[in-house]
């Protein structure tokens, strides 16, 4: 009997999962219970996959002999109850396309820096010439990139949503940049199985493959120390000088795998920030680990343009510089952005608040941030958490509202941040839309 695959979800993943699936003589169906965008359905249409929008069919579901389920559903849904009840296999459109490829993996996950780290590693093996592609959260699906034509190597981004279905997934190297709280709502509000999806990255990881993590992480070096994966482990660090790793000594970072040491200061990576030094780490490891130069590394991590949306310095308008951090939805990101800050900071921030814990960054607010200009629905904890700590707090209700207000109350020499420790869902589509009309705005002013 052929094989069924029925397809939940119908974005990026669901559709290249769907056309690989096609393309390995399956049966598939494609079944979204909101809206496809019409290039979705038009690309379908002309593959001839059946497909439905706005309902799950159940019988033609549950007649599948596996589901793929888009990593945005969760285990909750009354659809994926029924496929559990029904044994059906469920996986991720990456567990899907690792099936079918060949290809050496190095997966990278973590709570914040994913997207970072991913592209950073990817630009770096490009510029090697290595025949590599980059997906996973990022652009082109796996999957779609799979069923096109395999590669030598894929750089991917892996959320633990998209962890959580897989079953055979063996990355050559893996990448888990550190865990802090978030999320917690898809997983029974219990950190540790958060931390354990995080973990599954290594699962099936053996001897002769690589996990790199952060050792100044608390949370992983707990859980490392208990779970003990059968793998090499290499650690990162800002503070420790690891014998074999990498860490950073007299503002420089220093890789040290094999006989030949890698260094470079600080100040030539194009990505600056402590945060972004733990990026640079991992990626250059990752790419020192596949056989790229030394010389390759070094001109790959000077070159390499900062992504949207992620410290993004926007302008200088009349001595004060404004920075676009909007993909900060979460306490520990804003940390980190904080922490790179060396001017006077006026702090933009607020949204949907994930159930976050503000101690963590109440000392380097009191410390970096003259004012919080609040953006959301509902202010009331950014209040409450920091009336105290900074001497002007007011709340605003459109971006523009609160750039303006910002730019009001700065003087030459500060810096107005964007950085909002929460989704963005109450004011503005998405992270993007919230960090696209703050630079409009700014760039208005
Ligand atoms: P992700 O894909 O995991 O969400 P990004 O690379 O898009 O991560 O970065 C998201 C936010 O987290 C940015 O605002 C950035 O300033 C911050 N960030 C990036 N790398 C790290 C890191 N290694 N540790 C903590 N925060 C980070």
């Amino acid at each position: 009997m052929k094989d069924r695959i029925v397809i939940l979800g119908s974005g990026e993943s669901g559709v290249g999962a769907a056309i690989l699936a096609q393309k390995q003589g399956m049966d598939v169906f494609v079944s979204d219970f909101g809206k496809i965008k019409q290039v979705y359905k038009d690309e379908l249409t002309s593959l001839n996959i059946p497909f439905e929008e706005g309902q799950h069919t159940e019988e033609k579901i549950l007649s599948a002999t596996t589901i793929i389920k888009s990593p945005g559903i969760p285990d909750k849904a009354p659809i994926i109850k029924k496929i559990i009840e029904n044994n059906i296999s469920i996986i991720s459109e990456i567990e899907f396309g690792y099936r079918f490829s060949k290809a050496k993996i190095i997966a990278i996950t973590g709570t914040n820096g994913k997207t970072t780290t991913t592209a950073l590693t990817h630009h770096i093996c490009e510029k090697a010439g290595l025949n590599v592609g980059l997906g996973g959260n990022i652009g082109t699906s796996f999957a779609r990139q799979v069923a096109n034509g395999d590669k030598d190597f894929f750089v991917l981004e892996i959320s633990s949503f998209q962890l959580d279905n897989c079953v055979f997934f063996k990355p050559h190297i893996s990448v888990l940049c550190n865990i802090t709280e978030d999320h917690l709502d898809r997983y029974s509000y219990s950190f540790e199985n958060y931390i354990n999806s995080k973990f599954s990255i290594t699962k099936n990881q053996d001897e002769h493959d690589h996990f790199i993590f952060c050792a100044d992480d608390p949370v992983t070096m707990e859980y490392l120390d208990k779970a003990n994966p059968e793998v090499n482990k290499i650690p990162i660090s800002y503070f420790e000088n690891v014998s074999y790793g990498a860490y950073v000594e007299d503002q420089q970072i220093i890789i040290k795998l094999d006989k030949t040491n890698f260094t470079m200061p600080i100040s030539e990576l194009s990505l600056h920030g402590m945060h972004n030094s733990y990026n640079s780490m991992a990626a250059a490891i990752s790419a020192k680990l596949i056989g790229v130069r030394n010389d390759k590394i070094r001109e790959s991590l000077e070159d390499f343009k900062n992504l949207e949306h992620r410290l993004e310095f926007v302008a200088t308008i009349r001595g004060v510089d404004f920075i676009n951090d909007s993909k900060a939805t979460n306490v520990n990101s804003t940390w980190y952005a904080l922490e790179s800050m060396t001017k006077p900071t006026v702090l933009i921030a607020g949204g949907v608040d994930k159930g976050n814990d503000y101690t963590l960054i109440k000392e380097l607010v009191n410390k970096r941030v003259k004012a919080i200009i609040c953006l959301g629905k509902d202010n009331e904890k950014l209040h409450e958490a920091f009336a105290s700590e900074v001497g002007y707090i007011v709340d605003t209700q459109s971006m523009e509202q609160a750039v303006q207000m910002a730019y009001n109350i700065t003087d030459k020499g500060d810096v107005v941040l964007l950085s909002p420790c929460c989704a963005s869902f109450d004011l503005f589509e998405n992270y993007e839309d919230r960090g696209k009309q703050f630079k409009r705005n700014v760039l208005n002013l």
